[in-house]
């Protein structure tokens, strides 16, 4: 093992971690959907949605998987927004960060105490075992987009409320139609049953290919375990690893420009 790679394995807490050949369940030709998503009507703007979903208390409202938004234009209306009550006690929204050109795009749940302070999604003791996690497979944060389900810090960081995500979701939906990203990332348990709009356990979300679906977008999606449980949970962090190993191993299947040979 190189040093750079033990460097990569030691910041994420792993003193060994050897590479094993993914189960033949896991990643060979599964591109086909494990979770079904329902494909839900389609409108055309952003504003009537998220005023739909607001009204009508919605989980997830449905935009246009077409760009109908410039990134600038939803930066914008993100940072002015107060379409939900947490905006009353937020520091910074939390739009995203990273390669708006990318191939991969990670989604975790919502900002943290850190997050709502910087204004940048996954900082901190989380965000540098998020970014060792990245490294392991060779691939830097600057090179990956990263957001939130919603752009707001939750109080206490108690889980987001139906109504917030309602609110909040026509722009995590118009980041993804914008980036059209080759695979999603669902960091941690509620992004990825948020995404795949399903309510199974961590240990039945992870492991496998799952299909995002959103209008006439249909994405291959992974769900991680999030960094912050890992720092609590070390032992699951082989694990982590080997989630991190099936995507690397998608990626190469896909020809993906992204991957760069671990040294
Ligand atoms: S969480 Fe989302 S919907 Fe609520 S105020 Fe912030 S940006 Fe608006």
């Amino acid at each position: 093992m190189s040093d750079i790679k033990q460097q990569y394995l030691k910041a994420m807490g792993v003193e060994v971690w050897k590479q094993k050949a993914p189960a033949a369940s896991t990643v060979t030709a599964k591109t086909a959907p494990t979770v079904a998503a329902k494909t839900a009507p389609i409108t055309e703007a952003i504003v009537a949605p998220v005023a739909a979903a607001v009204m009508t208390n919605n989980l997830v409202s449905e935009i246009s998987p077409t760009a109908a938004l410039s990134w600038e234009e939803l930066e914008q209306r993100a940072r002015a927004c107060k379409l939900c009550a947490l905006h009353a006690t937020r520091t910074n929204v939390v739009f995203g960060v990273g390669n708006r050109q990318t191939e991969v795009m990670l989604v975790g749940e919502a900002p943290g105490a850190n997050e709502d302070l910087q204004g940048e999604p996954f900082v901190g003791r989380a965000g540098m075992l998020l970014n060792a996690m990245l490294l392991s497979i060779g691939i830097e944060r600057r090179d990956v987009y990263i957001a939130n389900v919603l752009k707001c810090r939750p109080p206490n960081n108690r889980d987001p409320l139906p109504s917030e995500t309602g609110a909040c979701t026509p722009y995590l939906q118009q980041q993804i139609a914008l980036i059209k990203p080759k695979v999603l990332i669902a960091v941690g348990r509620v992004a990825g049953q948020f995404l795949l709009k399903c309510d199974e356990s961590m240990g039945r979300l992870r492991g496998k290919i799952s299909q995002y679906r959103q209008g006439d977008l249909h994405i291959p999606l992974f769900v991680i375990y999030h960094p912050a449980y890992l720092l609590r949970s070390p032992s699951e962090k082989s694990k982590a690893y080997e989630d991190m190993l099936r995507i690397r191993e998608f990626l190469q299947k896909s020809n993906s420009q992204l991957m760069k040979p671990v040294a």
